[in-house]
């Protein structure tokens, strides 16, 4: 009148395994479950009854006691349903081998006439099964690709607790679920949107160019229309390729949160994530009771844009300095503290004013000076601090616009991405913080950015003449070091290091405050 069945679930990003027990004995009839189960897994009992009959099985007028393995972590949610209509079926023999399930791990939701639904997080979930040698996952058709992806473990995708029920019972045929890995390699880092669809606006293209190469964060500065938008949901299809271990960490994190696209069991592009300015700081960087990754882990491996950057509330600009620093977002709950990933590359866009129109030739911007500094004042700080360029982005000339001349396809410019990023690779070979260039602090920049005589001087003309700070210097310096790796260049060029000083907009100009 015992069964075991073993289930999982999620927290943070990672699986465990939950022991399901269920113990049916004559007595008053009751369904009680124990074992830490938040509201939706109490809510089971409802389900699963419900389930049950109408997959006309006899549901059990006696105590049912289910106990929910280990009891220490809150067990949330509606995939133990299946995993406790297994259990009590098992319990009153109508599964008849109990010792087949030793190795099955059994997750799903119930709806109230037997079908199931899909669940999140199959991926980690099969990831931890395996790791437990585990030999067969049972889990909603709908689910099963997502788990498939992990070599060395069965997945059975089924439709319905009746025939999880037959197929247990050995009275249903079921094919595994395979996951063709050639298939998703050979989609892999095939992006929709390309830079040649976009017209002009070259010196903006060459600044993305230059930021995917060092890892160096980007702001984008012109009126509305010009584009940044555009340009910036192009910017994942110049990174480097995504690696597949780098693809299975990003699609383990999507499916936690549950916003993986259905068909899609594995993510084979760099995310792109542009969350909307009234972001809350929760959403963004993660957190809750039940702890949640935010739009910073979505852009895990990809590209976070943050679309009119002076208009997110300051406050959630601030929880991004975290991920910013760290690549990680950790949170700390009063038992464990968890850890998201959220390395991502930031690309910013903001109008030069608020009206929109301060730098473009042909309209009329209608701010008032103290109007422009309290606007760019939103953006300055520590966050400005992480961005290494600034980019403007002038209003798109007609002519530009109307030329038939084909703009380079992102993969040729992918190419020098790669090989200047093979460059810094061999530059920083013991470091476990520093990849590329945008990682350099204060001391790595003494060290790889030296400057001959000539490039020093020139540096310090333009501090001069601009009145660049201290802090730009540094940026520049670093910068110019992409840039020289770009033209595979051993050390800092003149022509390296004006380019880079073309990429501080805010530094100079009217914008200064
Ligand atoms: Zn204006």
């Amino acid at each position: 009148m015992l069964s075991k069945v073993l289930s999982s679930a999620t927290y943070g990003i990672d699986a465990y395994l939950v022991e399901v027990e269920t113990n049916v004995e004559r007595n008053i009839p009751s369904f009680i479950i124990v074992g830490l189960p938040d509201n939706a897994v109490k809510e089971s009992r409802e389900r699963v009854t419900a389930a049950i009959k109408n997959s006309g099985f006899n549901f059990p007028m006696n105590k049912i006691t289910v106990n929910l393995a280990p009891a220490d972590i809150k067990k949330e949610g509606s995939s133990f349903d299946l995993a406790l209509a297994v259990g009590l079926l098992s319990a009153i023999d109508i599964i008849s081998n109990p010792d087949d399930l030793k190795d099955v791990v059994i997750l799903g939701e119930l709806s109230l006439d037997g079908k199931l639904r899909a669940i999140k997080g199959a991926l980690p979930i099969a990831v931890e099964a395996k790791k437990k040698d585990i030999k067969k996952i049972i889990l909603p058709v709908e689910s099963a690709n997502e788990a498939a992806i992990v070599d060395g473990i069965e997945v059975y995708g089924m439709e319905s607790l009746q025939e999880v029920v037959e197929f247990l019972n050995g009275k249903l045929e079921k094919e595994k679920t395979i996951s063709s890995k050639e298939e998703i390699f050979s989609s892999i880092n095939q992006y929709h949107l390309d830079f040649s669809d976009v017209k002009g606006q070259e010196n903006v293209k060459r600044a993305l160019e230059v930021a995917a190469a060092g890892g160096h964060n980007i702001l984008m500065i012109g009126p509305p229309g010009s584009g940044k938008t555009m340009l910036a949901k192009r910017l994942p299809s110049i990174l480097p390729p995504l690696t597949f271990d780098e693809a299975l960490e990003t699609t383990k994190i999507h499916s936690v949160a549950g916003i993986l696209q259905k068909d899609k069991a594995l993510i084979t592009e760099r995310p792109f994530r542009s969350p909307h300015h009234t972001v809350s700081d929760a959403a963004l960087v993660g957190g809750g009771s039940f702890p949640r990754p935010g739009e910073v882990s979505f852009a895990h491996y990809g590209v976070l844009f943050l679309d009119e950057l002076p208009e997110f509330k300051k406050n959630v600009l601030e929880v991004l300095r975290q991920p910013l620093e760290d690549s990680k977002v950790t949170v700390s709950r009063s038992k464990l503290s968890l850890e998201f990933p959220a390395n991502f590359m930031l690309a910013a866009a903001m109008n030069p004013c608020p009206c929109g129109y301060y730098t473009d030739p042909n309209r009329e911007c209608t701010c008032a000076p103290p109007q422009i500094q309290r606007y760019m004042a939103k953006i300055s700080g520590p966050l400005l601090d992480r961005i290494d360029i600034h980019i403007e982005v002038p209003a798109v000339k007609y002519k530009e616009l109307s030329a038939e001349t084909k703009s380079e396809k992102s993969s040729d410019i992918r190419e020098r991405v790669i090989n200047a990023r093979q460059v810094q690779l061999k530059r920083f070979p013991n470091s476990d913080r520093i990849f590329n260039n945008g990682d350099m602090g204060s001391k790595e920049v003494r060290q790889y950015c030296k400057l001959d005589s000539a490039g020093s001087e020139l540096l310090k003309m333009a501090m001069m003449k601009l009145g660049l700070s201290a802090r730009a210097y540094d940026r520049i310096l670093k910068v110019s070091r992409t840039i020289a790796d770009l033209d595979n260049a051993e050390s800092i060029l003149p022509q390296h290091i004006s380019e880079a000083i073309q990429y501080r907009s805010l530094d100079r100009e009217l914008w200064k405050h």
